[in-house]
C-alpha cells in the first residue's frame, strides 16, 4: 500500500482532463514529468550525473538541464536519451516511493494515481504500478485536438505522433481503457472515471 493507478496516453488524448478529474474523486496524483523536471532543476540531483556524463554544454547559465540542447541530442540520438533516462528514470522513481510513503504514513490515501506519460514508451514503468490505465482515442482525434489547443502546424502534431507510442502498443500494456475519442462527452468521460476508479477500487480490495 498504498496501490498504484499508472496512468497514461497520447498527446491530446484527454490525460490531463482524466487526472483532474481522479483528484476531484479525491485520488491523490504523483506526475512524473513534474519530478523529472524537478529533478532537472538548478541543484536537482540529476544535474551532476548530467553534466559528468554529457559535458557541462548541457547545463545551461541558470544551472538547470538546458532542454532544448537536450531535446536536439535525444531526438538525434538514441543511446543518449537512453543514456539520460538511465540518470532521471532512478530518480523519478525515487521521489515516488518517497511521496508513497509519505502519503502511505500520514494515512492519505490506499490508492496513487501515478501521471506517467510515457508508461508505453518506458515499459520498466509497468513494473512500477498495480494496474494501467490509458486514455484512448484515434490518431486523428488527437491531432484534431491538439491543433485546436496548441495552434501548432499539422506536421509538428504529426511529427510528435509519429514519436509516441503507437495507440496499439499502448493499448496492450491497458487494464484499463478509457475511450475518449470523439464525439466522447466530458460528461461521459467523467461517468467512465468514476465507474473504473470504484471497480479498480474493488478489485484493489479497497
Ligand atoms: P497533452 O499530453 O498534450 O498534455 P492530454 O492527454 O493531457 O494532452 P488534455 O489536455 O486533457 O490531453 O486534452 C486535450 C484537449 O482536448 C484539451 O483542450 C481538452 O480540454 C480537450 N478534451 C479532452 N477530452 C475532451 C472531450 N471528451 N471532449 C471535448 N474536449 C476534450
Amino acid at each position: 500500500l498504498p496501490w498504484r493507478i499508472g496512468l497514461t496516453g497520447g498527446i491530446g488524448s484527454g490525460k490531463s482532463t482524466v487526472v483532474a478529474m481522479l483528484q476531484a474523486l479525491g485520488a491523490p496524483v504523483l506526475d512524473a514529468d513534474a519530478l523529472a523536471r524537478a529533478c532537472t532543476a538548478p541543484g536537482g540531483a540529476a544535474i551532476e550525473p548530467i553534466r559528468a556524463t554529457f559535458g557541462p554544454a548541457f547545463i545551461g547559465p541558470d544551472g538547470a538541464l538546458d532542454r532544448d540542447q537536450m531535446r536536439a541530442l535525444v531526438f538525434a540520438q538514441p543511446a543518449a536519451r537512453q543514456r539520460l533516462e538511465a540518470i532521471v528514470h532512478p530518480l523519478v522513481r525515487a521521489a515516488i516511493e518517497q511521496a508513497c510513503a509519505q502519503i502511505r504514513q500520514q494515512g492519505r490515501s490506499d490508492c496513487v494515481v501515478l501521471d506517467l506519460p510515457l508508461l508505453a514508451e518506458s515499459p520498466h514503468w509497468r513494473e512500477q504500478v498495480d494496474a494501467v490505465w490509458v486514455v484512448d482515442c484515434t490518431p486523428e482525434t488527437q491531432t484534431a485536438r491538439v491543433l485546436q489547443r496548441n495552434g501548432w502546424p499539422l506536421a509538428q502534431v504529426q511529427a510528435v505522433l509519429a514519436a509516441q507510442a503507437s495507440r496499439a502498443e499502448r493499448l496492450a500494456l491497458a487494464d484499463v481503457v478509457l475511450d475518449n475519442d470523439a464525439p466522447t462527452t466530458l460528461a461521459q468521460l467523467q461517468a467512465q472515471v468514476q465507474r473504473a476508479y470504484a471497480e479498480q477500487r474493488h478489485q484493489f480490495g479497497l
